[in-house]
């Protein structure tokens, strides 16, 4: 068993008794064969030494065990690491960032405290799973709908508070959040917002209480242990409706985009979109890239391949909810505003008034309508992947550069095709877009090593135009903090001086987002 760096055998297991004390002997995880589930199945250091491992696992139920943990590691200086449910997958999973921190897994504090389908939102535990939510509501009927992230056994807390996304109209998780419960490093329990009076009758419904907001110091963080959390829900649209949008040709892209940045932020558009290429999707399966590569076909090549083909070259799914004649409106006039594009075809989709049986074999169907799946999976191509995550802007150009940038990159480092994916971007979040990409991870040494490579080179090339990701896995935090370099890395240094006078034994989660307590500072990469 491994012991936390500079915590000597004895002092460990003096701690590892009080944890017992505090929690119950059955709920300290000690043995390998249980610690290896907190370990990332999918590790880009799958097999060598700086694979990040836990020393112990510890799973209280209640927030008067979080906090006695929380002393406990005070006093032995021993750092922890908080999982809600631990399904932070491509991200590192229930893995700590620094070996040998005891994983706080709070996936036994699993109540949902109150469901309020008068005024929308829901109030839960980190433990409570996208599926314990949905079947509760279900069980009880209540008129609200969850936005499951896909897959839909991780937990709305965990999710929230990576900043993930989802399908619905409340796809931007973290904007959804309103009002935290927090367990300080000191032991102390802060609520947020108006949760900072005594008996607050609006903690769940107005985010901002009096003074500086402090919720966001709480996401993607190590200032704290989140304990409870308000999220806004959707009422239960009366109806449903899609329909696909097609241009032509690749230059296209730039008055769709803008097109569809205009819809968006009218609210008329209002889900996740991915931008998709029939056109690239087939140059996919002739042997070429869905990058630009700097030796492959020009535009006007493909945009001629396209007309050969009869295949659009840009694609988009586009889905409503709502009253059945607000969305009909909607998607009526959606197609009256890119029908300014010359040659854009429509197709209408699928329609629902609730109740209605729903089409079962689109995964992404499913969860768009609320319903945590893990359908997600079937889609994926088997193995691991390793997350890569960049934010930019909502316009073709944009798109375009991206293409190039990332196409150019592939060149450089002579990637065989069947190591491209599609590049193609999503909006999970308002006015702006990401982009997925999943680097297969592996048990071959090598193959790891060269994808670790190119994940470091996304993450520079992406910087060099302005873009940085929005989460990353545990083992690249210190190098995408790096790029959030503006006055040479004041929000760093602002982190770090707020991490010293919040946590000063730093035993919260250290290294998360790139965050290190003084301690352990020289640990950076
Ligand atoms: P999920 O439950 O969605 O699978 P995880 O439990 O894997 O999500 O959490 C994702 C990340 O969010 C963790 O690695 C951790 O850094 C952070 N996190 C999760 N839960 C908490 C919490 N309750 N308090 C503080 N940070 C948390």
């Amino acid at each position: 068993m491994a012991t936390p760096p500079g915590v000597s055998a004895r002092d460990f297991a003096r701690a590892l008794d009080e944890l017992r004390n505090a929690v119950g002997r059955e709920w300290v995880f000690t043995s390998d064969e249980d610690l290896n589930l907190y370990r990332d199945a999918y590790s880009p250091f799958k097999g060598e030494a700086e694979d990040r491992v836990p020393s112990a696992a510890v799973a209280p139920t209640t927030v008067e065990q979080v906090q006695a943990i929380v002393r406990i590691a005070n006093a032995h200086r021993i750092p922890l690491w908080t999982i809600s449910t631990g399904r932070n997958l491509g991200y590192g999973g229930s893995a700590p960032a620094y070996s040998g921190s005891v994983i706080v897994d709070l996936k036994r504090m699993n109540r949902i405290i109150e469901v309020n389908d008068k005024t929308h939102y829901a109030v839960v535990e980190p433990g409570v799973s996208y599926f314990d939510l949905y079947r509760y509501i279900q069980e009880r009927g209540l008129k609200v709908w969850i936005d499951p992230a896909d897959p839909g056994w991780g937990s709305p807390v965990g999710n929230a508070l990576e900043r993930g996304g989802g399908r619905t109209p409340m796809r931007d998780h973290w904007n959804a959040v309103c009002g935290l419960e927090v367990v300080l490093a000191n032991g102390e329990i802060l609520r947020t917002g108006m949760g900072a009076m005594e008996n607050s009758e609006v903690w769940h419904q107005y985010k901002y209480g009096f003074g500086p907001l402090v919720d966001g110091l709480f996401s993607q963080s190590n200032f704290g242990i989140v304990t409870r959390m308000g999220l806004w829900l959707m009422p239960s649209p009366e109806g449903y409706r899609d329909g696909r949008v097609n241009v032509a040709q690749h230059d296209d892209l730039v008055p769709f985009m803008e097109t569809y940045a205009y819809l968006m932020n009218s609210d008329i558009l209002r889900g996740t979109m991915l931008l998709e290429s029939p056109l690239l999707n087939y140059h996919v399966t002739q042997g070429g890239s869905f990058f630009e590569m700097p030796n492959g076909p020009s535009t006007t090549e493909l945009d001629r391949l396209a007309r050969e083909r009869n295949l659009p070259y840009w694609s988009a799914e586009f889905r409503f909810w709502g009253p059945p004649k607000v969305i009909d409106a909607q998607w009526e006039y959606v197609k009256e505003k890119f029908g300014a594009i010359r040659g854009s075809t429509f197709a209408d989709g699928r329609r629902y008034v609730f109740p209605a049986d729903v089409d079962q074999n689109d995964p992404t169907l499913t969860v768009a309508l609320g319903t945590p799946s893990l359908g997600v999976f079937g889609l994926l191509q088997g193995g691991g992947h390793l997350g890569f995550s960049p934010i930019i802007p909502m316009t073709g150009d944009a798109v375009f550069r991206a293409q190039k940038a990332f196409g150019r990159l592939y060149a450089e480092l002579a990637l065989p095709a069947a190591n491209q994916f599609a590049a193609l971007p999503w909006s999970y979040n308002p006015r702006a877009l990401v982009l997925l990409f999943g680097l297969p991870m592996s048990r071959d040494r090598e193959q790891n090593r060269q994808s670790r490579e190119i994940f470091e080179r996304l993450v520079e090339v992406s910087a060099e135009n302005g873009w940085a990701e929005y989460r990353t896995h545990i083992a690249f935090m210190d190098k995408v903090a790096e790029m959030y370099s503006y006055n040479d890395h004041a929000m760093r240094r602002f982190h770090e001086k707020l991490k010293d006078a919040v946590d000063p034994n730093g035993i919260l989660s250290p290294g998360k987002s790139g965050i290190w307590p003084q301690r352990l500072r020289t640990n950076r990469d």
